[in-house]
This record gives C-alpha cells, sequence and structure tokens, in this order.
C-alpha cells in the first residue's frame, strides 16, 4: 500500500498544465529515489475516454492493457519513463457504474446506498487500487476547483486524509496568474478565491505552483504567503516554458523535490541525476540542425484554431528521438485533403526531410494522404506510417506497383476489387452480433520482427528486442495474456517486439503473399490463437526509410526512452540534412 499520497488540484482555469505539473513532480521524485505511480481522475461520466470528441479532449491515450484513457496518462508515461495501466485512470462513470452494479447483487446488505460514504469510499478503494505497489501516489484532479463535478473527488480525498493522517497526504494546489494587458501586472485575486474555494472543502494546500506568462515577483510571493498561510518557500514560481521536459529542471530550481519530502517527512533515498535529462532537454531547446518533417493529417478546425493535439503523441515522440539524434524537429502540418491531386504534391512535399502519416478513421484526405506515401516512395523521402497510415500505404503498394486499381480498404470502399485492407472473419461474427466495442485491437501485442530488416536493426539498437521469456513475464498479471502473445514459433522466441494498438481494420491475410511477392517486405507479424497471421511492421528494402506499422508506436516513448520506429525515421530525415538528396 501507498504510505504518501500528493493530490494535485487545479486553481481558477483548466488547461494550465496540471497533467505536466504533475508529470514533473513525479520526474523529481523518481531522481530521489522513490517508486512512484501517477493516477488520473477525470471527473465526467464518460466511462472511459473512448468515447469522448477527439476535438474537445486531444488524443485518446491507449495503455498497455488495453485502456482508452486520458491524455494525460501519456504525459505521466512519457516523464516517468513507465507503463501505466488502465486502472490509473478513474472517471465519475466508472465509481458509479459499479456502485449501482453493487447495489443490485445485493453487496451493501439492504443499506441505503448514498452518496456520502459510498460514494468517496469507492473512489478510495481505486485510488489504494492503483497505488498498493508503490513509495508515492500522485492523484490529480481534473477540472478546476469550484467545478460541481469535482466534489465528490475532493469529499473522497478528506476521506483519505483521515484515514492516512494528514502528515501522509499532501496537497498541491495548480493556481493562474493572470496578467491582464490593460493593467500590466499580476494580479493574485483568481488564486486567493482559489485558494478560498479549497478551503471550504476543508483543504488547505501545502504547496502552490504558481502558473503564469511570466515568473513570481516577490510581492506576489508575499501576498499568497499571507492568504494561504503558508511559507513562502512553498510558493512556487512557475512561469510559460516552451519546453515541456524544462519543467522538473525549472521547479528543481525552486527545490521543489526537498520541499516534497520535507512535508510528507520523507528522508533523501538518491542524490538526484538529472545529467542526461538535461542534455536531452538542451538538444530540444537550442538545436545544432532542424529536421523539417510533413505530417499529412486531418486537421479538425475549432473555430478560428486548428487541433493539433490530436497528434499529441505522435509530436512528442518525433521530438524524443529527435533529442536522442541531437537534432531539432520542427513538424509542419499539412492538411491531407490538400493533397488529393498528385500533380500538386511534389509541390508541397518536396521541402520536407520526411514524411508522416498518422493514425485516422473515416475516408475525409484518404487519397491525400495515399498521395503523400507515394510521392514518399518514389521519391526516397523517409517515411513513417502509422496504423491508419500502414493501411494506406498497403492501399498505394498495390495500386500503384500491383496494379490493383481501385485497391481500398473496406473502410473506404465496401465495393473495391481488392480489398487488400479489411475487417477479420472473425471480427466480421463479432460486430453481426452488435458487439462494436469489442471489435478494435486495442493495448499491446506481440509481433515476431524478421532480423533482416531495417526495422529489426532500430529495435536492436535501443534494447526493444524481447525473447518470449520476457513477454510473457511483462503479461504476467494480463487476463488477455494468451491473446496478446499469440503464437510464437521456437524460431522466433528471440526477435519480439511489443507495440500498442488503436484498430479496426488489418491487412487482408489473403493478399499477403501477393505483396511479399511484389517485393514489400513484411517486416514483422502477430500470429493469432486461431493461425493467422496479422501484418504488424512493413518496409521497403530499396529506400532510405520506407517504414510502417499497424501499431501506435507512439505510446512506448518517452523522453528517456525514443520509439524505435521514430528514432529510425529521424535518423534518415537527419541524413537527408547533409546529403541535400532532398530540396530545401
Ligand atoms: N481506421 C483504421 C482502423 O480502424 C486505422 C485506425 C487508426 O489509425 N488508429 O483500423
Amino acid at each position: 500500500m501507498a504510505e504518501k499520497f500528493i493530490v494535485i488540484i487545479g486553481g481558477v482555469i483548466s488547461g494550465v498544465g496540471k497533467g505536466i505539473a504533475t508529470a514533473s513532480i513525479g520526474k523529481i521524485l523518481e531522481e530521489f529515489g522513490y517508486d512512484i505511480t501517477a493516477i488520473k481522475i477525470d471527473p465526467y461520466i464518460n466511462y472511459d475516454a473512448g468515447t469522448l470528441r477527439p476535438t474537445e479532449h486531444g488524443e485518446v491515450w491507449v495503455t498497455y492493457d488495453g485502456g482508452e484513457v486520458d491524455q494525460d496518462l501519456g504525459n505521466y508515461e512519457r516523464f516517468l519513463g513507465m507503463h501505466l495501466p488502465r486502472k490509473n485512470n478513474i472517471t465519475t462513470g466508472q465509481v458509479y457504474d459499479k456502485i449501482i452494479k453493487n447495489e443490485r447483487q445485493g453487496k451493501y446488505l439492504g443499506e441505503t446506498v448514498q452518496f456520502i460514504p459510498h460514494v468517496p469510499n469507492e473512489i478510495i478503494k481505486r485510488i489504494k487500487d492503483a497505488s498498493k505497489e508503490y513509495d508515492i501516489a500522485l492523484i490529480e484532479i481534473g477540472g478546476t476547483v469550484g467545478d460541481y463535478e469535482n466534489i465528490p473527488f475532493l469529499f473522497a480525498m478528506k476521506s483519505l486524509e483521515k484515514e492516512f493522517s494528514k502528515d501522509n497526504v499532501l496537497y498541491v494546489l495548480v493556481t493562474y496568474m493572470p496578467i491582464p494587458s490593460n493593467i500590466g501586472e499580476m494580479k493574485t485575486k483568481p488564486t486567493q478565491q482559489a485558494i478560498k474555494q479549497l478551503n471550504e472543502h476543508g483543504i488547505f494546500p501545502d504547496i502552490i505552483l504558481c502558473r503564469g506568462e511570466k515568473p513570481l515577483d516577490s510581492v506576489r510571493r508575499k501576498k499568497i504567503e499571507t492568504y494561504a498561510n503558508i511559507d513562502s518557500q512553498f510558493v512556487i514560481s512557475a512561469p510559460d516554458e516552451k519546453v515541456l521536459y524544462a519543467i522538473p529542471l525549472n521547479f528543481e530550481k525552486e527545490n521543489l523535490g526537498s520541499k516534497v519530502l520535507k512535508k510528507l517527512k520523507l528522508p533523501l533515498k538518491k542524490t538526484p541525476d538529472f545529467e542526461k535529462w538535461e542534455k536531452l532537454v538542451n538538444v530540444i531547446k537550442s538545436p545544432k540542425d532542424i529536421v523539417n518533417i510533413a505530417m499529412v493529417g486531418k486537421y479538425v478546425n475549432v473555430g478560428e484554431f486548428s487541433l493539433k493535439d490530436s497528434y499529441i503523441s505522435v509530436n512528442q515522440s518525433l521530438e524524443h528521438a529527435a533529442a536522442h539524434l541531437d537534432v531539432g524537429v520542427k513538424i509542419n502540418w499539412i492538411e491531407a485533403e490538400e493533397l488529393e491531386n498528385y500533380g500538386k504534391v511534389a509541390n508541397l512535399l518536396s521541402k520536407y526531410k520526411g514524411i508522416v502519416v498518422p493514425g485516422g478513421f473515416g475516408s475525409k484526405g484518404v487519397e491525400g494522404k495515399i498521395n503523400a506515401i507515394r510521392y514518399a516512395r518514389e521519391n526516397n523521402v523517409p517515411f513513417l506510417g502509422l496504423c491508419y497510415g500502414l493501411q494506406l500505404a498497403v492501399v498505394e503498394y498495390a495500386r500503384n506497383i500491383l496494379g490493383m486499381n481501385n485497391a481500398n480498404s473496406t473502410e473506404i470502399d465496401e465495393h473495391t476489387p481488392y480489398p487488400v485492407i479489411d475487417i477479420l472473419e472473425s471480427q466480421k461474427q463479432l460486430m453481426a452480433n452488435s458487439n462494436y466495442g469489442n471489435t478494435m485491437r486495442l493495448g499491446s501485442y506481440c509481433a515476431y520482427i524478421d532480423e533482416n530488416s531495417y526495422i529489426f536493426k532500430y529495435y536492436k539498437l535501443l534494447g526493444r528486442v524481447k525473447t518470449l521469456e520476457e513477454v510473457e513475464n511483462y503479461f504476467k498479471d494480463d487476463s488477455n495474456k494468451e491473446k496478446r502473445i499469440g503464437i510464437v514459433k521456437p524460431e522466433e522466441a528471440k526477435s519480439l517486439v511489443l507495440e500498442r494498438h488503436r484498430h479496426r481494420y488489418e491487412v487482408n491475410p489473403a493478399y499477403i503473399d501477393r505483396l511479399v511477392n511484389g517485393g514489400l517486405r513484411i517486416a514483422g507479424y502477430h500470429r493469432m490463437k486461431d493461425g493467422v497471421k496479422l501484418v504488424e511492421f512493413i518496409e521497403i528494402d530499396k529506400h532510405p526509410y520506407f517504414a510502417a506499422t499497424q501499431a501506435h508506436p507512439e505510446f512506448e516513448s518517452s523522453l528517456e526512452h525514443p520509439s524505435p520506429m521514430f528514432y529510425g525515421f529521424i535518423d534518415s530525415a537527419k541524413k537527408k540534412l547533409s546529403k541535400g538528396l532532398v530540396k530545401t
């Protein structure tokens, strides 16, 4: 059982980086030698993030055990370099669903089931379950203090405090200090109100992180100290920072780590060593060279803003890989629909050192994505295809190399003469039984990688190739272990990799032979329990880097452990810088 809890609550407005602050505190404590876990509480009634609109909530994060959860778990994983299970995202929907199920099963033995104590009790049960193997659990409460919907969670935190004593529960308020342009002065009033609102719930913040455009000055620090009745050393300045990974370092300039330990009465277990982290941050901050990448996607406009957040993990993974390769990366957003006329593609794409086609659903912009893939293939431009990116690369290859006119995915054209991407027969059954929710392949699956592929070379280089024994150990507590591993032949047991998935369609097994005979290398596949082979990786040998995966390797990339698929891509794009093969 975790013995210490750090509760992170937002004040004033949302979107000021509570998730990043949580991840940064976690990273610091990890450096101090503690085993950390992080839990995100989302007050909405959706059971999980799978059904949330990406235009409102950004990308869905997929956990190794198949959960579709809040993107903040992605932030935690990217900072902490650890795997978090789906149970680390608690929603109001899950809490009520469980209580109602318990009630129907008579588990409350005839009691009246009420908001208090049943709701906070269920919340605490979930927190305990998610934190039991760790020293310290960080609990981030979604939304902002004052929201009606986070009241049950604040109440639960008080119960947690009662059970574990105040010494073991630390409250961090992440607040915002606006500088209204007509006044030109940083205002503390909204923060004072946030503190007051928290106090009404019996919560007195131990540490206040003051987000703002500028650093906190001594006058404002003093004001908050007086108002919140805490020593000014616990009022931390957190000005805007372009490079997210610099935030733990900025916090450490104010010795946040030792202050947290002091408040929690914990000793320093290890001297922190941020050297490697700092080096990576410095590359991101001031790279010697920059590779220009085209990201061909579907960009939804919300009012006057175009939403880049739906590809946040992909952006981050490119950044991680580039930092390790000592270059910067500039991502250029190309609207796929603008590439629908192949005659215009060269004009729009020739200045980039690499092209990414990320995941996606539906037919919008698909022909543009296919054109971008064709351009990359024909002009030796490094290409990285992710999930839909692999599927469309297969469609492109079938059409333009194998002469299968109008080949397509049945997601786009149900009546295509060459359904190279299709729903598996076994999934069709599930869908016919309107078991639609079960038809997505979600979470980590094991794939065998061809040792002659360049994809394998990068997995090997980054220490990501696993043995069957390691894979079995990885899934040891997973109830879907058998399905996730599938069948591995003895000769494959040393070249396995794990990546996460989120898709419904697959490369149609009936076309694999024709693709292979036509020169496409199937660089890796998963063999299902029924023996059917699913294509996981493809590449083209005579190309500097034309690699795609059915998985989403962006969910297995952290600052310290970049993804091999992204690393290989940036490595090849970087080579273009010196060779000047692509015009800029
Ligand atoms: N639309 C495709 C499928 O469902 C790809 C999904 C994705 O890119 N995540 O299989």
